[in-house]
C-alpha cells in the first residue's frame, strides 16, 4: 500500500518522502483513515511500530484543513517521558515542515518561564509529561479549552508510572467536545475504565502483540562470569566492531561505573539516568545519536522512549527483573522493521531471571560462549527450583535497581507516591 492511498495533503506527503518512509505500517494504514474522519480511536500498538506518525499526520491533516487565524492550542499529545515529548514534537515539527503550525513541549526539569514566553507566542500543537502541563494548567499560562484533539499516548506506561491521577486532573480541563486518541500498548482494567470514559465510540485498532517486537531482533545470550562481564563488553565491542551500542544497566550507580570503566579503556562512553539532569540526557543522547559516543549505558527507566534510528544493537549488562523490561529494552533496536541485535551478558546467579524471560517470550534465546570467557560457573537450562514471585526491589535505594514500575511492586509504589501533592512530586523516568 502507498501513502498517497490514504488521503493525506500533499504537503504530508512532501514530508513522507523527505522522510524516506516507502509504505505506511501497518497501525498507519489502519488508524490514518480513521483519524482523517475524526473518529475516537482505542490503538493497541507499542512503540517501534509508527504509531507516532499513525497519530500526527492525520492530525496536522485535519488542523490545515480547517485553518484558523486565531492561533490556539489545538492538538494536545500527552506521553509518559521527556523524552518522548522531545520525540513526538519532533516528528510534528518533521511531518509540519510545510506547514506553518506551532509545536511546543512542555516537560518539567527545564525552566517553566521559558515554556510560559513560547506559549505566549501562540501555539497551535502542545506536546507534554502529565506534571509539567499540570503546572501550567494550575499558573493557568495555558488554556485548553479550545482543543480539538487529545492524544494518550503509552498509556499503559503513563498508569505504570504513577501518572493516572494527574491524567484524570487534566482531563477537566479539556471540552468534553474533540476528538479522542488513545495509545496503549497492553490495556490493564484501569486503562479499559479510562478508555470507556473518555472515548466516544471508537475504533478499536491492535496492531501485533507486546511481545512480537522481540520477533525481529536476533537474540543472543553470552554465559560469562559476572566478574568478566566488563572485559567482555569491551572485547565485543573492539573484536565485533559494535560503533553504537546502547547498554542497559540494571542501576544508576552501575551505570555510572560501567561508563567510567569504559572511558578509562579508552571506549566512548556515556551514562543516561534518572539521577542526571535533563541537560545531560538531552545531550548524552544527541552524542549517542550523532555516534560522537559509541557506547550509552543507561538504566531502564531512563531509556524508555529512546528511538534511535537504525540502532544496531543493545546489550543487557544485567538482565532486567521485571521479563517485560527485557521486552522494552530490546525493542530499542529493530525498529519500524529494521534488523536488530540484543546481546545478553548473562551470570550463573541470572539463571532464573533468564528463565522468566524465556518463559515470557515462549522460546528458548540461543547461547553462544564467547572463546577466552568460558563461564566457570555454567549457566543452568533448567527450570529453576523455587518458582516464586517475581524479585522484587532490593531496600537499598541508592544501590538498588532504577526499575520500572510495571511490576508488581507497582501498587505499594503508587500508594506512597500518591501520599505527595502529584503536581509537586518528582518524576525523573
Ligand atoms: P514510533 O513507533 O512512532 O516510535 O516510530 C518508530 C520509528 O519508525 C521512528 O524512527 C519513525 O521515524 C519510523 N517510521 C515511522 N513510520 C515509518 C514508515 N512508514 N516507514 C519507515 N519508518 C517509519
Amino acid at each position: 500500500m502507498s501513502f498517497n492511498k490514504l488521503g493525506l495533503s500533499s504537503a504530508l506527503l512532501k514530508s513522507i518522502q523527505a522522510k524516506g518512509y516507502s509504505e505506511p505500517s501497518e497501525i498507519q494504514q489502519e488508524a490514518i483513515p480513521e483519524i482523517l474522519k475524526g473518529n475516537d480511536i482505542l490503538a493497541g500498538a507499542q512503540t517501534g511500530t509508527g504509531k507516532t506518525a499513525a497519530f500526527a499526520l492525520p492530525i496536522l491533516h485535519r488542523l490545515q484543513n480547517a485553518e484558523s487565524k486565531r492561533r490556539r492550542v489545538r492538538v494536545l499529545v500527552l506521553v509518559p517521558t521527556r523524552e518522548l515529548a522531545s520525540q513526538v514534537g519532533e516528528s510534528f515539527r518533521d511531518y509540519g515542515s510545510n506547514l506553518r503550525f506551532r509545536v511546543s513541549v512542555l516537560y518539567g526539569g527545564v525552566s517553566i518561564n521559558t515554556q510560559i514566553d513560547k506559549i505566549r507566542k501562540g501555539v497551535d500543537i502542545v506536546v507534554a509529561t502529565p506534571g509539567r502541563l499540570l503546572d501550567h494548567l494550575n499558573q493557568k499560562t495555558l488554556n485548553l479549552s479550545e482543543l480539538e484533539t487529545f492524544v494518550l499516548d503509552e498509556a499503559d506506561r503513563m498508569l505504570d508510572m504513577g501518572f493516572i491521577r494527574d491524567i484524570k486532573r487534566i482531563l477537566k480541563y479539556l471540552p468534553d467536545e474533540k476528538q479522542n486518541l488513545l495509545f496503549s500498548a497492553t490495556f490493564p482494567n484501569e486503562i479499559k475504565t479510562l478508555a470507556d470514559s473518555l472515548l466516544n465510540a471508537p475504533k478499536r485498532i491492535q496492531v501485533r502483540s507486546s511481545n512480537s517486537t522481540a520477533e525481529k531482533v536476533v537474540q543472543v545470550v553470552y554465559p560469562v562470569d559476572k566478574a568478566r562481564k566488563r572485559e567482555l563488553l569491551a572485547h565485543c565491542i573492539r573484536e565485533e566492531g559494535w560503533f553504537q551500542v546502547l547498554v542497559f544497566s540494571r542501576t544508576k550507580h552501575g551505570a555510572n561505573k560501567l561508563a567510567q570503566q569504559l572511558s578509562k579503556e579508552g571506549i566512548d562512553a556515556d551514562a543516561f539516568h534518572g539521577n542526571k539532569s535533563q541537560a545531560q540526557r538531552t545531550r548524552a543522547l544527541k552524542d549517542f545519536k550523532d555516534s560522537k559516543t559509541q557506547v550509552l549505558v543507561a538504566t531502564d527507566i531512563a531509556a524508555r522512549g529512546i528511538d534511535i534510528n537504525l540502532l544496531p544493537q543493545v546489550v543487557n549488562f544485567d538482565l532486567p527483573y521485571v521479563p517485560e523490561d527485557y521486552i522494552h529494552r530490546i525493542g530499542r533496536t529493530a525498529r519500524a522493521g529494521q534488523e536488530g541485535k540484543a546481546i545478553s551478558l548473562v551470570s550463573a546467579d541470572e539463571h532464573k531471571l533468564l528463565f522468566d524471560i524465556e518463559k515470557l517470550l515462549n522460546s528458548p534465546i540461543p547461547r553462544k560462549t564467547i572463546e577466552g570467557f568460558e563461564p566457570t560457573q555454567n549457566l543452568s537450562t533448567e527450570a529453576p527450583k523455587s518458582r516464586g514471585s517475581r524479585r522484587r526491589k532490593p531496600s537499598n535505594r541508592s544501590k538498588g535497581p532504577e526499575r520500572s514500575r510495571s511490576s508488581r511492586g507497582r501498587s505499594s509504589f503508587n500508594k506512597k507516591r500518591n501520599k505527595r501533592s502529584p503536581s509537586k512530586s518528582k518524576r525523573r523516568p
